[in-house]
């Protein structure tokens, strides 16, 4: 049986229209409508609608209509074999239902769903030829719709995976076998400041450090994914863990490589500030345990002494049987206060000196101490440069913080008489945004601390000085002294040269605000 001229034509233009339809307005439905007035003009039909299945829901969605009048998305179940859309769905071929034609969508392998030409005018068409031509159209049809089909499950496929590949925090980026740049994630884009298109076909080596090129270019693209890699990346701003992944493609060849960097600076940083911690309180345990020691000592040291000292000042000043030694006297004596003074200064590392706590202002302790050592600083040429700001009260023992600064100005006038350049000593106060510390940065410009040394200076007996110079407790004395204050102290060098002490306490409760009361403060 043939069909006429125009039907013929027909089968040959509609689905022409149906994919230039989808492309223009990238719609099935809207491409399905043209499709179906078309239909229904030609057939003189009173209405041709087309539905589409939803195979999870085992239901057919109008999805299209000649009509604009009726409701698109009314759905009806596949199982409803009473609808003329649901018993088409099942036809292997286009058959007359009524005064209807009905006609299968059929793919691959799928249902997808049913043509429904509502009584086509004989006159234009005979029954079997309205069959015939509804059966071909649906064939037609149903290859452009399963076509389009594949290709939004294709994309959508896609967008997931383009979704997952930007939204892993970690910076991942695909390069070929000459490490140049093919795909890279938005964290990869927004971490270097490039947007992704502008990426393409770059040598990775431009937005990494060298280090981070070399190690991607060393792992071994025939092997494992080498991962492990800990590098500190300026370019990429931190501290990464490296992944390298050999890209195979299907054939099984290398094509690049993916670099996966996962940003552990926040990590290493925490890791850092906890050995720094276990440190200090190591560090404090010893001085505990050393404190106790040697404050048995000391008691035991100081009676005798002032017992020498003030027979040798009788012997001194009153005996005259003493006169023609009295020199040598005189040295024993400065010796025995030297000891003295030694074992005052062990009583205070061992805390046994009660603290004598009241609200003090910082900058008032340093003068007090740069006033003790004005001769020797002066004697050494010593440039004294001060800063200071209004700074909140501390509440502490200003002799106790006082000796504190006096060990720590000490030692930078012995590294500045050393020293050959400009002797300077800079004291810097300062105080936090919040006005809850107080900060005390002294520094000189000496040869500065030697790497090794640097970990041990607050160690008690510590010293890099010489016999009787040195006695290695003046820091850990400070340590001990601002460590009883609820502050902290820490020593380093700064970029160019000279040791740098920073030390900082907190501020009293108040906020520090000095007050007029009778506590007063240590004006
Ligand atoms: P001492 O001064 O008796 O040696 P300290 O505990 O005060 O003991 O100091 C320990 C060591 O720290 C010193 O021997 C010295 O090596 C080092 N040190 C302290 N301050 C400085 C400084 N300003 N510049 C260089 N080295 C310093």
């Amino acid at each position: 049986m043939s069909l006429d001229r125009t039907l013929h034509e027909a089968l040959r233009d509609l689905p022409l229209l149906f994919s230039r339809g989808v492309s223009a307005t990238l719609s099935v439905a809207t491409a399905l409508e043209t499709v179906a007035r078309e239909v229904t003009r030609l057939l003189g039909a009173t209405r041709t609608t087309i539905w589409l299945h939803d195979r999870r829901a085992r239901e057919l969605e109008l999805t299209a209509a000649s009509d604009t009048a009726i409701a698109l998305g009314v759905r009806v179940s596949t199982e409803d074999i009473s609808h003329a859309a649901a018993r088409g769905l099942r036809a292997d071929h286009a058959q007359q239902a009524g005064p209807d034609v009905v006609a299968p969508l059929r793919g691959w392998r799928r249902a997808l769903g049913t043509l429904v030409i509502e009584t086509p005018d004989p006159r234009k068409a005979s029954g079997e030829q309205a069959v015939e031509f509804a059966n071909e159209l649906g064939r037609q049809l149903s290859v452009g719709i399963e076509n389009v089909q594949l290709l939004d499950e294709v994309l959508r496929q896609r967008r997931l995976l383009e979704d997952t590949f930007n939204s892993l925090v970690d910076l991942v980026a695909v390069t070929d076998r000459d490490l140049r740049i093919v795909q890279t994630n938005e964290a990869f884009a927004a971490r270097v400041g490039v947007a992704r298109a502008d990426l393409m076909q770059r040598p990775i080596a431009d937005f990494v450090s060298p280090e981070t090129a070399a190690w991607l270019l060393a792992a071994d693209p025939s092997a494992a994914p080498a991962s492990g890699g800990r590098v500190e990346d300026a370019q990429l701003g931190g501290t990464f863990l490296l992944t390298a992944t050999p890209l195979i493609n299907q054939e099984g060849h290398v094509m690049g490589r993916v670099l996966v960097a996962r940003d552990i600076t926040r990590q290493t940083r925490l890791e850092a500030e906890r050995a720094a911690l276990r440190e200090r309180l190591a560090q404090s345990e010893k001085l505990a345990s050393l404190g106790q020691f040697v404050a048995g000592i000391a008691h035991e040291m100081n009676n005798p002494l002032q017992g020498v000292l003030g027979h040798l000042e009788l012997l001194i000043e009153v005996t005259d049987a003493a006169r023609p030694i009295r020199r040598e006297l005189r040295q024993i004596y400065l010796d025995a206060v030297r000891a003295a003074k030694i074992v005052r200064n062990l009583l205070v590392f061992a805390g046994s000196r009660r603290m004598a706590r009241r609200r003090l202002q910082v900058d008032r302790v340093v003068a007090r101490a740069l006033v003790s050592r004005r001769a020797s600083l002066q004697r050494a040429g010593i440039d004294v440069v001060r800063q200071q700001g209004e700074l909140p009260a501390v509440l502490g023992d200003p002799l106790l913080l006082q000796q504190a600064l006096l060990n720590i100005l000490i030692n930078a006038e012995h590294a500045l008489a050393d020293s050959n350049g400009v002797r300077r000593l800079e004291i810097t106060s300062s105080a936090d945004g919040e006005r809850r510390i107080v900060s005390l940065l002294i520094r000189d410009t000496g040869p500065g601390i030697p790497p090794d040394v640097l970990p041990r200076i607050f160690d008690p007996f510590f010293t890099t000085k010489d016999v009787g110079k040195g006695t290695g407790l003046g820091l850990a004395i400070t340590y001990g002294i601002v460590q009883d204050h609820g502050g902290t102290i820490a020593a380093s060098n700064a970029p160019d040269g000279g040791a740098v002490f920073r030390l900082d306490l907190p501020a009293a409760d108040d906020g520090g605000r000095v007050s007029q009361g009778p506590t007063g403060d240590d004006r």
